[in-house]
């Protein structure tokens, strides 16, 4: 069994069967323990990152913002205690978990625990929306993430069964 017996038990706290998650062939994520400051959002919230990954989304962003493409941090690190909370206020609203899993991670398998993970926003344009796709920032982000050692991490019929997620980027140079 390739999952923590952590996640296990999680996954059956919140009632999801260990099928769902190994039919998306979802990858568990150890929780990043060291994180620093990566930008502080608009509603006064600190992003974090790990180091790495901070200083390139800075740098990142920084390039995009000269060339006039403006970006923001929707979403960055992100625990394991708190993905429990987001999946179990959609269980409370009665949203089934294929529902739940076509857009949100169970918590131990997203990406966001890492802390190298960013969702990216950018003015003018809806959080986590599909529109994102259209934007000037999307283009831009298309073009030069990865020499900042980003890349997208959801692109269309990804193998965990996401929906196509424009905005979620990972860092994955060391
Ligand atoms: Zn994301």
């Amino acid at each position: 069994m390739p999952y923590s017996p952590a996640a296990l038990q999680m996954l059956e706290q919140l009632g999801i069967p260990l099928n769902a998650v190994i039919e998306r062939h979802l990858q568990e994520f150890v929780e990043a323990s060291l994180l620093q400051w990566a930008e502080t959002g608009q509603d006064n919230r600190r992003h974090e990152l790990i180091a790495v990954a901070a200083q390139a989304w800075r740098q990142l962003k920084a390039a995009a913002g000269a060339e006039g493409v403006a970006l923001y941090l929707v979403s960055a690190f992100r625990s394991v205690e708190r993905q429990k909370s987001i999946i179990q206020r959609k269980l409370d609203k009665g949203q089934s978990i294929e529902q739940i899993l076509a857009v949100s991670a169970p918590p131990f398998f997203s990406e966001h625990h890492t802390g190298r993970a960013v969702d990216i926003g950018t003015p003018g344009c809806t959080d986590l929306e599909p529109e994102f796709e259209a934007t000037p920032a999307f283009r831009w982000l298309t073009r030069n993430a990865a020499t900042y050692g980003f890349e997208l991490s959801y692109p269309p019929d990804n193998g965990a069964g996401y929906v196509y997620e424009p905005w979620h980027w990972r860092h994955v140079a060391s």
